[in-house]
C-alpha cells in the first residue's frame, strides 16, 4: 500500500479521516506526470461547521488549560515527530506539487525549523506593566483569538501549513487549515502526526476542498475571529469582503513582483547564479520570486550573456530525481496562465532571449513543463513587469544610475521583497532605506528564519508571519486597570 492510500479519508477533524457528503469530488494530480493521485471529496460548509466546533471543544477544554511551556513541549514533540516522517512528508509535496524532491525537503526542514522556533516561544509571549500614574496599576494580558482559520496556497505545501500553524498555535490558538485543491495532501499527514505527538485532538483541523466552497464558509463563519490567509492578492482583498457583515481580524500573505537589482560595482559570479535562482527556483512560483531583473546599463549585456551560459546547465526533468533542479508547474491551468503572459509579452514587444515553450523531460512526456524564460528590453509598462505570473518567466530592464534603479525597483503595486547587489556599502543601506518593501536582501536571496518578520508593504499584505511580531497577529492585547485607592469622581 502507498502512503497516499494509507489515508483513512479526504479531511482530518477532531482527531479522525473524515469522508465528506453531497458537494462531490476533485483530483490531487501529480503535475509531473499528469495522473491522479488521488481522489478527494469536497469539504463544504458542514465539515467546516464540525471542524470549527471541534477546534473550540478543544480550546476551551483542553488547549487553554495548558501551561504555556506544555505547549510549546507538545510543538517540539510534533517537530520531531515530523524530522522522523521528512522522507514522506518530502514525498507527498513532490508528487502533488512537481516540487524537485530536494526543494521538498528543504521545506519540510524549514517548516520543522519553524515549528521548533514557535515550540520555544510559547512561554515568552510578554506582556507589560505600564506605568499610568502613581495610583494605578495598568498592565496588559496577550490573549489568543481561540480559534484560527488558516487559507494557503500550493507553492511550499507544508512550509505554508506550518507557516500558519505554529504561531497561530504557539499564540494558544486552535486552527482549522484549508489547504490549496491542488496541494491537499501534506497537510492531512502533518495533522495526524500532531495528534501521534499527543496535541489534543481538535488542535489542528484540516478541511480539502475548493476555495468557494470550504474556503468561503471558513472566512464567513461566526465563530472564527481570525483569518490567516496566504495567497494572490485579488482572492486575499475579496476575502476582506467576505466576512458577511463581521469584523473579523486578517494576516494576508499576498503577491510580490521582486525586484533584483544590480550595480556594476558588485560580485557579478555571484549575481548571476543568484539571478537565476532567485526567478526560477520552484519553477517562480514563489511570492518573493526575483521576477523583474534591474541591471546598471553598463554590465547589461555581459551580464546577459553569463546568465544565458548558466542558465542553459539547469536541470529541468523528474521532481522525484535527486539532480533536478526546476520541476513540474503545479496544474495545467497554471501553466497556461504562465504561456499567456509569454504570448502577451511577446506582443508587447519584449525580446525573448531563452524558453518560452514547454517542455517534455524523459518520463514526464505528460507533465506540466516550462522552460526557464528570459525576457529582455521590457519596459514599466508592460504586463511582465507589473504583474505576478508565479512560473519561471524573468523581465530584464536595464537603469542609468542609483535613482533611476530605486524608482523601477518601487514601481508596482507590490512590495514584498528587494534584492540589490552592490560593494558600496552606502549605496547598499540608502537602498535598503528606499525599497518600499517588507524585505530587503542585500548581496543574497531569499533568506528567511523564523525569528525574522516577513510581510508586505502595499499590496503585498497585512501584518506579519514569524518573527516575535507574530504576537500582535495571533493574539489580542487586553488592558487591565487596577485602582490602588479609593476612587474618587471627578463630579464631586
Ligand atoms: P491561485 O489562484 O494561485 O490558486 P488563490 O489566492 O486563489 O491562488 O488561492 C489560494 C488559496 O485561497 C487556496 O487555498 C484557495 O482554495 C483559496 N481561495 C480561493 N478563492 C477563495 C475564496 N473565494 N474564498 C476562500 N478561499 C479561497
Amino acid at each position: 500500500m502507498n502512503l497516499i492510500d494509507k489515508f483513512g479519508g479526504d479531511h482530518f477533524i477532531d482527531g479522525e479521516w473524515v469522508t465528506a457528503r453531497g458537494n462531490g469530488t476533485f483530483d490531487s494530480v501529480n503535475p509531473a506526470t499528469g495522473e491522479t493521485l488521488r481522489q478527494l471529496t469536497r469539504g463544504g460548509r458542514a465539515e467546516i461547521d464540525a471542524a470549527v466546533a471541534s477546534s473550540w471543544r478543544c480550546f476551551d477544554n483542553e488547549w487553554s488549560r495548558l501551561g504555556a511551556g506544555e505547549r510549546g513541549e507538545l510543538l517540539y514533540r510534533w517537530a520531531n515527530l515530523m524530522a522522523e516522517h521528512l522522507e514522506e512528508i518530502a514525498l507527498l509535496d513532490t508528487l502533488d506539487s512537481g516540487k524537485p524532491i530536494r526543494d521538498s525537503r528543504g521545506s519540510a526542514q524549514r517548516g520543522i525549523k519553524m515549528l521548533k522556533f514557535f515550540a520555544g516561544l510559547t512561554d515568552k509571549l510578554l506582556g507589560r506593566q505600564i506605568p499610568v500614574a502613581e495610583n494605578l496599576l495598568n498592565y496588559t494580558l496577550h490573549e489568543p483569538y481561540g480559534v484560527v482559520g488558516a487559507i494557503t496556497p500550493w507553492n511550499y505545501p507544508t512550509t505554508n501549513f506550518l507557516t500558519k500553524v505554529a504561531p497561530a498555535l504557539a499564540c494558544g490558538n486552535t486552527i482549522v487549515v484549508k489547504p490549496a485543491e491542488q496541494t491537499p495532501l501534506s497537510a492531512l499527514r502533518l495533522a495526524e502526526l500532531a495528534v501521534e505527538a499527543g496535541l489534543p485532538k481538535g488542535t489542528v483541523n484540516v478541511v480539502n476542498g475548493f476555495g468557494q466552497e470550504a474556503g468561503q464558509a471558513l472566512v464567513a463563519h461566526p465563530d472564527v475571529p481570525k483569518i490567516t490567509f496566504t495567497g494572490s492578492t485579488a482572492t486575499g482583498l475579496h476575502l476582506t469582503h467576505a466576512t458577511e457583515g463581521r469584523v473579523k481580524s486578517f494576516t494576508l500573505e499576498l503577491g510580490g513582483k521582486t525586484a533584483n537589482v544590480v550595480f556594476a560595482d558588485s560580485d557579478l559570479d555571484a549575481a548571476v547564479k543568484a539571478a537565476a535562482y532567485t526567478c526560477f527556483m520552484n519553477q517562480g512560483q514563489t511570492c518573493t520570486a526575483g521576477t523583474r531583473l534591474l541591471l546598471e546599463d553598463t554590465i547589461a549585456d555581459v551580464f546577459l550573456e553569463r546568465l544565458l551560459a548558466y542558465v542553459k546547465t539547469l536541470k529541468v526533468g523528474d521532481p522525484l530525481k535527486e539532480d533536478t533542479q526546476i520541476g513540474a508547474i503545479v496544474s495545467a491551468s497554471q501553466f497556461e496562465r504562465i504561456a499567456g503572459f509569454v504570448a502577451g509579452a511577446k506582443q508587447e514587444g519584449a525580446v525573448l532571449l531563452c524558453g518560452g515553450e514547454p517542455l517534455a523531460p524523459a518520463g514526464c512526456e505528460r507533465g506540466y513543463f516550462m522552460a526557464p524564460t528570459i525576457f529582455d528590453r521590457v519596459t514599466p509598462g508592460m504586463k511582465i513587469f507589473q504583474q505576478e505570473i508565479f512560473g519561471p518567466v524573468l523581465s530584464v530592464v536595464r537603469f542609468r544610475d542609483f535613482g533611476e534603479a530605486v524608482d523601477l525597483a518601487n514601481r508596482t503595486e507590490y512590495g514584498l521583497a528587494t534584492t540589490v547587489w552592490t560593494h558600496n556599502l552606502q549605496k547598499a543601506h540608502r537602498f535598503v532605506q528606499q525599497a518600499k518593501s517588507g524585505i530587503v536582501w542585500v548581496n543574497t536571496v531569499h533568506m528567511l528564519h523564523p525569528a525574522s518578520p516577513y510581510g508586505g508593504y502595499k499590496q503585498s499584505g497585512l501584518g506579519t508571519e514569524m518573527g516575535v511580531e507574530i504576537a500582535h497577529e495571533y493574539m489580542r492585547h487586553k488592558s487591565a486597570w487596577i485602582q490602588l485607592d479609593t476612587w474618587k469622581s471627578p463630579w464631586q
